[in-house]
């Protein structure tokens, strides 16, 4: 899985476009399908079966049924550790077909989706390796007791993900839950349906019971909001947009229904003048145009100190303006198209509100191409932080600059947002470094680094940015429920 040294070769051949349902490949009940896009061109690529409130139903029973009645919830819980290594080897075998599809469905560059297949093995090994490792413990109770707490399955869990990392996204969601004992009903984004239906079919070959892992590919506001209101379903896992988590979680309540969150980000990114200039210009670029600021971690917000803020955002927009983009698939490619031409258009919609709102566009700012759905990387100098495109997140390559003078300012100021997925800090003095670590409202702090996120550690949102955290042991805990037994001695 090396970077780059794919050879570009003709398109990954969509084999299986149904339903996962108890281990088979149906036919939609009501028979609904719709169309998937190649966002690099605008073109078809298949059509997808898409699932109803019907299907659902039958998903949700088959992981009842598995989780109750089948070999899963007896199974030894090394067995299930060894069916999920079973599983990170065979996507390891088929890694470079899988990351062609998603850069395909998804516009990712391949170097990119290359990089994500490598995150989903390692992801679905960490967690295999926690399967036999899941303890309770045992309690020093007042009395003649023996209590000890037993960590059990929540149950059916229903997972929604969304279009900008789909199988990296699966992965983080089928680890946890399935080295817990869980059965799964997932529903990945209908903007991108293809790797996850592979996976299915490698979860198979693994040998995952009947019932275990279920797909149902569909859209947001029927297969997903039947996914949430389903009454047997124990738990949501969502990964989206904050809006629709809102929708979700008045949805959930009224079977209260476990949820967890990872949402959106307006990232501050912030520059002090006493950095490593070259590192922090390098860094700024790839926090804000990584996967085309597709990225809920996008350094969206970049604070730059006053002193070096002139030949800082110069350097930035030179960069930016040799920034190759183009075919996904071509391994020389740096940045490809953004998901959908509805993305794209909101883009450039912001793009024309800061001009509008009085920012200095220093580059970009328009379409790139007349085919697909690319947009050019665009940087906004000189914005307020009560500006539209400084506080909204525009999911594209758009990264507004904001000045400061001083560190108690940009510390308030990075603070002022609803959001707070991750925050990042360039500068040389510790003692800045870590205070600044320490006070900003994010779920992520990088030091001198941006975009390091890794299966072992905890990730997920303050404020709006979601509920829970997903990665490292911490995942762990939204996928068990704790069960307390206690034994009169004698
Ligand atoms: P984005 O704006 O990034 O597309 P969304 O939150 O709309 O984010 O989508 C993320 C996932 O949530 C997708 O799988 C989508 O189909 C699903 N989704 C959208 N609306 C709903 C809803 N009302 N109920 C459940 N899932 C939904």
């Amino acid at each position: 899985m090396a970077q780059a040294t794919m050879k570009r070769s003709a398109t990954p051949a969509i084999r299986q476009t149904k339903l996962l349902i108890n281990g088979e490949w149906l036919d939609p009940v009501e028979g609904g399908s719709f169309e998937t896009y190649n966002p690099a061109t605008g073109q078809v690529l298949a059509k997808v079966a898409a699932a109803s409130a019907k299907d659902v139903d039958k998903a949700v029973k088959a992981a009842r049924r598995a989780l109750e009645s089948g070999p899963w919830g007896r199974m030894d819980a090394a067995e299930r550790g060894r069916l999920m290594f079973k599983l990170a080897d065979l996507v390891e075998r088929e890694s470079d077909e899988l990351a062609k599809m998603e850069s395909l469905n998804c516009g990712k560059t391949i170097n990119d989706s290359l990089a994500d297949m490598q995150g989903v093995v390692n992801t679905l090994r960490y967690y295999a390796g926690w399967a036999d490792k899941i303890e309770g413990r045992t309690v020093p109770v007042r009395g003649n007791f023996l209590s000890y707490t037993l960590r059990q399955p929540v149950g059916v869990i229903g997972q929604i993900i969304p279009w900008n990392f789909p199988l990296l996204m699966l992965a983080w969601k089928w680890g946890p839950a399935l080295a817990c004992g869980n059965t799964v009903v997932m529903k990945p984004a209908e903007q991108t349906p293809l790797t996850a239906l592979r996976m299915g079919e490698l979860a198979m070959e693994a040998g995952f019971p009947a019932g275990v892992v279920n797909l149902l590919n569909g859209m947001g506001e029927t297969t997903g909001a039947a996914l949430v209101s389903h009454p047997d379903v124990d738990k949501i896992a969502f990964t989206g947009h904050v809006d629709t988590a809102k929708i979700i979680q008045k949805a959930a309540a009224d079977t209260l229904k476990r949820v967890t969150f990872e949402l959106g980000g307006k990232s501050p990114n912030v520059v002090f003048a006493d950095c490593d200039m070259d590192e922090a210009v390098a860094g700024a670029f790839h926090a804000i145009y990584f996967h085309g600021g597709q990225c809920c971690t996008a350094g969206s917000r970049l604070f730059v100190e006053n002193k070096i803020h002139q030949e800082f955002v110069e350097r930035l927009a030179e960069k930016a303006k040799e920034r190759k983009i183009g075919d996904p698939l071509d391994p020389m490619t740096e940045q490809g198209p953004q998901v959908s031409k509805e993305q794209m258009d909101k883009i450039l919609g912001y793009c024309e509100l800061g001009q509008k709102q009085g920012a200095t566009l220093m580059t970009g700012g328009q379409r790139h191409g007349d085919k697909g759905f690319f947009v050019e990387p665009t940087i906004f100098d000189n914005v307020k932080d009560d500006m539209a495109i400084a506080k909204d997140e525009i999911f594209g390559p758009v990264v507004s600059v904001l000045p400061f003078q001083r560190v108690e300012e940009v510390i308030e100021r990075a603070n002022r947002t609803f959001y707070g997925l991750a925050a990042a800090v360039w500068t040389q003095d510790i003692d800045k470094a870590h205070r600044f670590a320490r006070e900003v409202k994010a779920g992520t702090v990088w030091v001198n680094c941006y975009h390091i996120v890794d299966t072992t550690t905890p990730f997920g949102g303050f404020k709006m940015s979601g509920q829970g955290r997903e990665n490292g042991e911490a995942a762990l805990e939204h996928y068990t429920e704790s069960k307390t037994v206690t034994v009169k001695l004698k």
